[in-house]
Formats: structure tokens, sequence, C-alpha cells
């Protein structure tokens, strides 16, 4: 059952790889970020009625050439270990905001930042660069966060957000609710929105514990003014317990679809961006 659900669980799996596997590999990354293999997809984020697509999260996508897909849950901890995570920040970064700048309308990109970038200045000059070369307005780049083990050094973290805030881009809190992102944060860094993590809406219909958790954390994130993104919709059930709980402020899920290549993503923004447009005038025409 996993298997058709998840390309690359073999790895997923075994994450603990052979050592001689894992040398072959850290070469191959290295080659992979350093040329430019690593590709971008991207998954939709939708209003809640599914009317209206307000932006998308940018997920990086390495093919090694002889195993295949390679999961990001793999190659991302060893970029980590090995001191290069900053080199494929940069070159999703840099792809994300050329991309977006082409997409219609005021549409976001989201990327993902690994604690070790939040740990170096560098990372601002990075995204300047980007927002430079591209002309993407800064308010159009997200930035998601997560603490991945080793934010230990948060007021150094704070500092560059605060300033990546001041710049004009706009800060999430990534996997909220897991061990990954503490209840703490939402007070300590500048945040804008919280993207709840899927284990909330896993079993939502069936446990009715879910839902009062869900709300819960929601009321905490509207208290402090933040935007709220719910990850993982797979279900019209699911959908429809979020909608009528008012849950979410944007949806990411299979539901309203899974990670896509550039190119059918610009495609599906422009279909999707005229239709609401069409909409938009026929609404105001009627009243
Ligand atoms: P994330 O940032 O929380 O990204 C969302 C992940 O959830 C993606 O997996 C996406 O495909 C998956 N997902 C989205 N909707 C659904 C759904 O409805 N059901 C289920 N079961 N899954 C869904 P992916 O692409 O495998 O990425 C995994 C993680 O790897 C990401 O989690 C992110 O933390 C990390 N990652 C991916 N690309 C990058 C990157 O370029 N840089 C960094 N630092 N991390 C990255
Ligand atoms: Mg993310
Ligand atoms: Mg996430
Ligand atoms: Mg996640």
């Amino acid at each position: 059952k996993r298997r058709d659900k998840n390309r690359w669980t073999l790895f997923e799996e075994s994450m603990d790889l052979q050592y001689s596997e894992r040398q072959r590999m850290k070469l191959d990354l290295r080659e992979a970020i350093r040329t430019g293999a690593m590709e971008l997809c991207y998954q939709p984020m939708f209003s809640p009625d599914g009317a209206r697509i307000a932006g998308a999260e940018a997920l990086s996508r390495w093919t090694h050439p002889e195993l295949g897909p390679i999961s990001p849950a793999v190659y991302i901890p060893l970029a980590e270990e090995m001191g290069i995570i900053g080199d494929l920040t940069r070159c999703v970064i840099d792809k994300a905001a050329q991309e977006c700048a082409s997409w219609p309308g005021e549409l976001f990109v989201s990327v993902n930042l690994s604690a070790f970038d939040l740990a170096d200045r560098a990372i601002i000059s990075v995204v300047a660069d980007a927002l430079d070369r591209s002309g993407l307005a800064p308010e159009r780049l997200q930035l998601e966060i997560t603490e991945s083990g080793l934010m230990n050094d948060l007021e150094t973290a704070r500092v560059i957000l605060t300033e990546l805030r001041a710049m004009g881009m706009s800060i999430a809190i990534d996997d909220f609710g897991t061990g990954y992102s503490s209840l703490s944060y939402l007070d300590m860094l500048p945040l804008n929105k919280v993207k709840i993590d899927r284990s909330f809406v896993r079993n939502l219909c069936a446990d009715a514990r879910k839902l009062k958790l869900l709300r819960g954390v929601v009321h905490l994130a509207r208290e402090l003014g933040l935007d709220i993104v719910v990850e993982g919709v797979e279900t019209e059930a699911q959908l429809r317990l979020i909608r009528e709980n008012e849950c979410a402020d944007l949806i990411q899920g299979f539901i309203f679809g899974s990670p896509i290549p550039g190119s059918a993503f610009g495609e599906l923004a422009t279909k999707l961006t005229k239709q609401d447009l069409i909409a938009s005038a026929e609404t105001s025409r009627l009243s």
C-alpha cells in the first residue's frame, strides 16, 4: 500500500544506507547541485473553496542517474551533513523566484529554508540577489522554516528573519504542531503564517479529538494574527470538515494538487487565473 503513495519508499525506509552507498550518493549529490541538475516542483495552495489559487510551494527533486528519484527526506539531511545545503537553497530560491516572476497575477512562491541557512547572514544576500535577478516583488516570496534539529542559535535566526521580513518577504513556520516546530517559536520569531502539519489532518474524520486539536491550534494562530495553511488535505470529507470549522485560509494537499514541474504549474496558474478573472467580472456585472 505504502508503495504507490510514495515513489521513493525504498530510500525512505532504509535511511541508514550502506557506507559505500552513502559516500557514492554524497559525491553524486554534490555534483547534481553544482551542475544544476536538481529540479523544482510546485504544489499549489488554494483558497478553501477551491476557487482561487494563491501561490505554490517549491519542492526540490533529485533524480539519480542510476538509482532514480531520491526522497528529499534522504538528500536534504545529506546536504546538511556535507555543508552544501546553502548551495541547494541558493539554487532553489533563484529558480523559484525566476519562475514565479513569470506566473500571472500576484501568486506567491514559498521556499523551504534549512536551519543551517538561518545560522548565517549570507542568506540575506542570497535572497536579495535572487529578487534582483528575477525582478520578483519581495511580497511574492515566502520563506518556510522548521527547526530540523539544529536551530540552536535562535537569536541569530530571529535577527536574520526579522531582516528578511523587513525586506518584504513573508515568513511561514512549517510542519507546525510537530516536534520540529515548537510553540515557543510563535512568540520568538517574526512570523506571518503557520502551516499546520498534515498529522492534524490524518484521521480528522474518524477521531473527534483530532478536530478539537486542529481547532485549538487554529484559534491560537488566529489570536496571534497569523494566517493559516492546512497541509496534507487528501479527501473531500477532510476538506468539508476544515471548511465547516473555518480552520484554514489556504489549503495545500493532494485534493487540490500534487507537486508538478514548473512548466505545468505555469500553465495551471494561467488557466485558473483567467477563470478567476472571468468569474469576478461576471460577479461585478451581476451586482
Ligand atoms: P514540507 O515542506 O512540509 O513539504 C510538504 C511535503 O508534503 C511534500 O513532500 C509534499 O509532496 C507532501 N504533501 C503535500 N500534500 C500532501 C498530501 O495531501 N498528502 C501527503 N501524504 N503528502 C503531501 P516532499 O516533496 O517529499 O518533501 C518533504 C520535505 O522535504 C518537505 O516537507 C521539506 O521539509 C523538505 N524539502 C523539500 N524540498 C526542499 C528544499 O528545496 N529545501 C529544503 N531545505 N527542504 C526541502
Ligand atoms: Mg515546506
Ligand atoms: Mg510542510
Ligand atoms: Mg512536512
